[in-house]
């Protein structure tokens, strides 16, 4: 044996060849994709500081990521709030807001009765069976909410700035005034309008909640979620993302950042598309009823010219075919071509939803029923291909 350096074996150099180099002199301008676990530092000492909190930096991907960071920076900037935390999925991020805001066994909840169904779940039989006791309340009805937000006296109001899939307008600035005046943080899932449309923090809410697999991705290639809020929230939120776990992977944070830089220019489009579509619906004569909160029919259609910029009202429409049932909505579905039959929303593609055998399908006939959701519904999530396109196929389809 000679004295000559030893080469590493092929494992070894399989393993580490190649591997952490300095980061390169240039900035990148686009964020790279950190999918890296866990990070080096030269001296232990360093790591030691990073973990007391003393200093800044990445120890371990499930506490904090780059890319993640850079998605919740441009997050939080968009919904003008001080923290965001990046989270698995829309759902992930509706658990750890309640987490965070403190909800726990004996808490009440009180949420909108026209809330995701989803998330009437995650609040039934995940919370409730942890002793969390929620409550429905119509949130439109100023007089029903005041009674129940003064009997029921919950910890937490939750609901949605627009509903679904009637697209009814949450009056924002009154409800965290009624909120506020029990005590009630106000959790608001702004999913559907988008920071665009809205920004709830600005109106009083506590907490606010994306799913990014909607019009912050925007292209159907993602499923993710953040939760937004103030100061007061960054220790408990950023605690309970390290302790469940219920982070975003680098790649889908990288997909929903490069989404974002698109989403005003998308929503302009969705919003002028959708106005489009919701007045040619309203005008074909085999359309019974449109819901589109930018039509002088809607209920809060004067709600939304104030909270909404003007002539931007969403990107999705609900309608309802004249005497049609299941055989005439699933013929006219099956006839679409452009539109999509898929789940989801706010995607480049328009997609088309039958609440009654999807979404809403657990409810039975009774009750979607008495919320308006009758077996003649759809709802669309109106794309950004050409808006002649999109109306001819439902033209086609109709016909
Ligand atoms: C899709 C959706 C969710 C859930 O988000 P995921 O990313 O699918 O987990 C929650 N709230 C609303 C309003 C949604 O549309």
């Amino acid at each position: 044996m000679t004295n000559k350096q030893k080469t590493p074996g092929m494992a070894t150099r399989a393993i580490h060849a190649g591997e952490r180099r300095k980061p390169p002199q240039g900035i990148p301008i686009s964020t790279p994709i950190y999918s890296s676990a866990t990070f080096l530092y030269d001296q232990l000492e360093t790591v030691d500081e990073i973990f007391a909190g003393t200093r800044p930096g990445f120890t371990y991907s499930r506490h904090e990521n780059p890319t993640a960071g850079a998605l919740e920076t441009a997050v939080a900037a968009l919904e003008e709030t001080e923290v965001a935390v990046a989270a698995g999925s829309g759902m992930a991020a509706l658990h750890l807001a309640l987490l965070a805001a403190e909800v726990g066994a004996g808490s009440r909840i009180l949420a909108a009765r026209d809330i995701y169904g989803v998330t009437y779940k995650l609040l039934l039989e995940v919370f409730g069976r942890l002793g969390v006791e929620t409550r429905f309340a119509d949130f439109h009805d100023v007089g029903e909410l005041g009674r129940q937000l003064a009997e029921f006296r919950p910890q937490v109001a939750l609901l949605e700035s627009i509903s679904n899939p009637l697209l009814r307008v949450a009056d924002l600035p009154r409800i965290a005034e009624q909120a506020r005046s029990v005590g009630a943080r106000l959790v608001v899932d702004n999913t559907f309008a988008t920071p665009v449309l809205l920004r709830p923090a600005a109106w009083g809410a506590d907490l606010v909640v994306h799913s990014a697999t909607k019009y912050f991705g925007g292209h159907g290639d993602l499923i993710g979620g953040l939760v937004l809020g103030g100061e007061e929230y960054r220790q408990p939120l950023r605690l309970f993302a390290k302790i469940v776990g219920p982070v975003l992977g680098p790649f889908e944070a990288w997909l929903a950042l490069r989404g974002l830089k698109t989403l005003p220019l998308r929503m302009e489009r969705h919003c002028a598309n959708a106005r489009r579509v919701a007045d040619w619906l309203a005008d074909h004569p085999r359309i019974a009823r449109v819901h589109y909160p930018g039509r002088a029919d809607h209920p809060d259609a004067v709600l939304a010219r104030r909270l909404f910029p003007p002539d931007m009202f969403g990107g999705l429409v609900t309608f309802e075919i004249r005497d049609a049932g299941r055989d005439q909505v699933f013929r006219f579905v099956n006839s679409l071509k452009l539109c999509l039959k898929a789940t989801s929303l706010g995607d480049v593609q328009t997609l088309v939803l039958y609440p009654a055998i999807s979404s809403h399908r657990d409810l039975g006939p009774a009750l979607r029923q008495r919320l308006g959701i009758g077996d003649n519904l759809l709802r669309l999530s109106v794309g950004i291909e050409d808006a002649d396109d999109i109306i001819a196929d439902l033209a086609q389809a109709l016909g």
